[in-house]
């Protein structure tokens, strides 16, 4: 069968496919894989085609609050964890919605019709109870606002029924990226151009990133995941997916893309602080390139990073970046230059980890020398 996401924005209804399809993937298991599911973008909405019908669609998404509903309690609204930006109410609530069989066959019927958000009168001012923040920070006429100058806007809060903010919930806590600072949060989101299909989504859900939360955290613990651009964190985070996830973004029919929000306040009514939108293919498809010749992503340049970063070298970061996607030897030079650079700058000053960096320096630059001109 064919359904379409509601409609809300980008934003949210990449999170309501991921939702979606977390609930599929958890009941189907073993035959959650190729053609069984095709999700296509359509302005901001996706198309799901999907080889099972409404009730079993139905009997997935009831089986969530057992097999979720800790970790939505724990991840959502814990201070602590870089999601928690929810109270247990919201929880709550959504593992209401997610009981209501009856609720949830009639907006499965109504979700085969493309539009279901305009046709049931949801969004800013409309009917149903209002969306958290995150779960849509950028509706509308925000997205091209300088959100540094107006750091709270007084509009109609966005409003929606309660399917569509449990299943959004329920995608949040399945495919953003959280990452925690002192003053805030950031939150790193993935939609997509063009079709990908079951595998991606099997691979997304089964990757456990072993290293970002603890890099963000020793970050965090020095105060200085606050002065981290949502660009350059998002292209960390990224460069730590394993390469098998990398090479199924690769594979797929699709242009990627990173939607990066900055959230301040109290983590139980958040404020946007700013924002970030990326087109990551070419970067995606350089990461590749460099799995392909045994280089993983730059998970062996950790403390390198964090070096650079707590030296507020962000020009190096941005010429390494812009050589993976790219692929230019000038960009390799700049970023080989200026890490040297930084790198005896913060010998002089005794910086502690710079030992560890200028190893992984010299094996990671070493191996891409070795990689690029046998290639
Ligand atoms: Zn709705």
């Amino acid at each position: 069968m064919r359904i379409f996401t509601p409609g809300h924005s980008t934003y949210t209804d990449t999170l309501m496919l991921y939702g979606l399809c977390r609930a599929l993937y958890l009941q189907f298991g073993e035959e959650f894989k190729g053609d069984f599911l095709k999700a296509t973008r359509i302005g901001q909405q996706y198309m799901i085609e999907v080889e099972a019908d409404v009730d079993e669609i139905v009997e997935a998404l009831m089986r969530i609050p057992s097999s979720e509903g800790d970790r939505m309690y724990s991840q959502l609204t814990e201070a602590r964890s870089p999601l928690g930006l929810f109270g247990e109410r919201d929880v709550e609530e959504a593992l209401e919605a997610l009981r209501d069989e009856e609720g949830l066959r009639g907006y499965l019927n109504d979700l085969q019709e493309i539009g279901h958000s305009a046709r049931r009168g949801e969004g800013r001012g409309g009917r149903g109870k209002t969306v958290k923040l995150p779960l849509i920070p950028l509706a509308g006429k925000y997205q091209h606002r300088d959100l540094t100058s107006t750091p709270k806007f007084a509009a109609k809060s966005y409003k929606a029924c309660k399917h569509c903010r449990a299943l959004t919930l329920l995608g949040f806590l399945n495919s953003v990226y959280g990452v925690r600072g002192r003053e805030g949060r950031m939150i790193i989101t993935l939609p997509f151009e063009g079709i990908v299909e079951a595998d991606f989504f099997s691979d997304f859900f089964a990757f456990y990133p072993m290293y970002w939360e603890q890099f963000f955290d020793e970050l965090r613990r020095v105060r200085l995941v606050d002065q981290v651009p949502i660009r350059t964190a998002t292209y960390i985070v990224i460069s730590l997916f394993s390469g098998d996830l990398i090479d199924a973004m690769t594979g797929a029919e699709a242009g990627w893309h990173s939607i990066g929000v900055r959230f301040a306040g109290r983590p139980g009514a958040p404020e946007v602080r700013g924002f970030c939108e990326l087109e990551l293919t070419s970067f995606i498809e350089g990461l590749n390139r460099l799995y392909k010749e045994g280089i993983q992503g730059l998970a062996p340049i950790l403390s390198l990073i964090y070096l650079l970063i707590s030296q507020g070298d962000a020009d190096t970061l941005d010429s390494l970046f812009n050589f993976i996607s790219k692929g230019r030897a000038e960009d390799m030079y700049e970023t080989v230059r200026g890490a040297y650079s930084t790198l005896q700058q913060a010998k002089l000053k005794g910086v502690r980890g710079v030992n560890k960096a200028d190893r992984e320096f010299h094996i990671y630059f070493n191996d891409m020398a070795r990689a690029l001109l046998r290639g």
